[in-house]
């Protein structure tokens, strides 16, 4: 279930390269379109577990997201109208096998492996979206061991929230229980056993912490 909302998790959307100093980092093109990818249900975790490295990869990296649940179906939803859909909102970890993917992207391959280990996405408690004020201004900030590592705002998006439902919807119908994985800011960076991952929405008004094992 998503807690703070008790809808069962149904598809995980993901959004590459959303903002603009992440993919210069990346060494990646901004892109005209989103880039979509999905995250099989088995990564989903929650607040206070524990990720196990996959033995696959030598290099998981952390990308603190903002986290958007649906709550209304809906196909072909307008920009205006994209509010009326979201249920909450809260954050998430879209961990990737930065090695894996590497090799993946050479070879032009899917992402599915790089992103789809167990528990390769926790998320924190959604909040109501009646309870957000401006979804075009939430702050999102990653501590690594008690570190600041990543600090973005909505603002900063290329493709805002109304814009990715807008577009997801032109495809897929969307459904209570989807989520939506955002895009991370710059400042991504690899995990070891022992690290503490924390990350906020609004400087505290929700948060999500994981251990790494
Ligand atoms: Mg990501």
């Amino acid at each position: 279930m998503i807690p703070g909302l008790d809808l069962p998790v149904r598809n995980i959307y993901c959004i590459g390269r959303n903002y603009a100093q992440h993919a210069r980092e990346m060494g990646s093109p901004i892109p005209k379109i989103p880039l979509v990818f999905l995250k099989p249900s088995g990564t989903i975790c929650f607040d206070g577990d524990t990720i196990h490295l996959p033995p696959q990869s030598n290099d998981v990296h952390f990308e603190a997201e903002i986290v958007v649940a649906i709550s209304k179906s809906g196909k072909n939803i307008s920009h205006g109208s994209a509010m009326e859909h979201i249920g909450g909102y809260g954050v998430g970890i879209d961990f990737t096998a930065r090695d894996i993917q590497a090799i993946a992207k050479r070879q032009g391959h899917p992402w599915s492996i790089a992103k789809g280990f167990d528990g390769f996405a926790p998320i924190s408690e959604m909040i109501p979206s009646n309870k957000i004020e401006d979804p075009n201004n939430l702050d999102l900030k990653l501590f690594q061991n008690g570190f600041v590592k990543q600090h973005g705002n909505s603002s900063e998006m290329i493709f805002p929230i109304p814009n990715l439902i807008n577009f997801l919807s032109q495809i897929f119908t969307l459904h209570p229980g989807d989520l939506i994985f955002t895009g991370t800011p710059e400042g991504v960076g690899p995990v070891k056993s022992g690290d503490k991952l924390e990350v906020l929405l609004n400087n505290g008004l929700q948060s999500l912490t994981v251990d790494i094992k």
